[in-house]
């Protein structure tokens, strides 16, 4: 049977790198449902980065999207960034950024707020500095691949962030679970997993354009990351939901995890405990 899921091409073709972040990435005073949600997240990302206990050479951020909030508290605690997408034109709109070209998005705001959080809000030109300086490459990535970003060889990461991508490139478990396990070959042994996904979402729309969402729950999610290698260190979720019109969410997991140092795998197996 065909499928209706949101293909690879659907995304080249039809992903609006504006639009998305138009709709759910204007940072303002108004308290919209994807404010709140923003605040929240990049709360969680400065406790889980900034504060430290996640740090390390390098991270690797996948399907980083037309966007760069994700990575403004991990350049706090990593030397070197790699941005990862499947489209072109949201790998295009985040070097436009990096690259202050032109008519770049603007996303000063949003940094305004992540160096009040960090303790000094005036100081946000040095973190945009900070963040240009430390995204060494932005790569194409295909998470359903065995090996996501292709040919390009990199040393195995200290951390992965995926915030968003997963729920939207794989059409059912089995795909996801693959695709985590595809991901867990990026990463070094003792490595942490930070993901964010949406929980029971069937859709986004930007603009017009209605994309497909693989509907999760917390737990479908900690059972895949857990057959793909994964140990789950800290789950919660975020009861928030964005806008009726802009997709079903109920609530988002915000997960921690790590990927087992060979010792711990062993323990893990004789011990319960995980
Ligand atoms: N990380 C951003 C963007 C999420 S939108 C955020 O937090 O807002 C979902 C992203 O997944 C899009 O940028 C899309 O291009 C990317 N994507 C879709 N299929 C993919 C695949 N097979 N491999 C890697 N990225 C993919």
């Amino acid at each position: 049977m065909e499928s209706n899921f949101s293909t690879k091409d659907a995304y080249l073709n039809h992903f609006s790198p504006r639009t998305y972040l138009q709709t759910y990435y204007t940072f303002g005073p108004s308290a919209s449902k994807e404010n709140q949600i923003l605040m929240h997240v990049l709360r969680k990302l400065s406790e889980t980065f900034s504060l430290g206990r996640v740090k390390g050479d390098l991270l690797i951020d996948i399907g980083t999207g037309p966007t760069i909030h994700q990575l403004l508290s991990v350049c706090e605690s990593f030397k070197e960034i790699v941005a990862t997408d499947y489209t072109d034109q949201n790998r295009k709109e985040v070097i436009q950024w990096l690259k202050k070209e032109p008519g770049a998005f603007d996303w000063s705001p949003v940094v305004k707020y992540v160096c009040e959080l960090e303790g000094d809000r005036e100081k946000w030109p040095e973190k945009e500095e900070k963040l240009r300086e430390r995204v060494k490459q932005v790569l194409k990535c295909d998470v359903t691949q065995s090996q996501p970003l292709g040919p390009v060889s990199l040393p195995q990461a200290d951390c992965l962030l995926t915030t968003y991508c997963l729920e939207a490139a794989c059409e059912d478990l089995s795909t996801y679970q693959q695709a985590l396990k595809n991901l867990n070959s990026l990463l070094k042994p003792g490595g942490f997993l930070v993901l964010l996904s949406v929980l029971k979402s069937k859709f986004y729309m930007i603009g017009d354009e209605r994309f497909s969402c693989l509907s999760l729950t917390q737990e479908e999610i900690e059972a895949a990351l857990k057959k793909a290698g994964f140990v789950s260190e800290q789950s919660e979720i975020i009861p928030l939901h964005y806008s009726k019109a802009y997709t079903d969410n109920e609530g988002i997991l915000y997960l921690v995890g790590r990927k087992p140092n060979t010792s711990m795998g062993i323990q893990g197996q004789s011990h319960s405990s995980f």
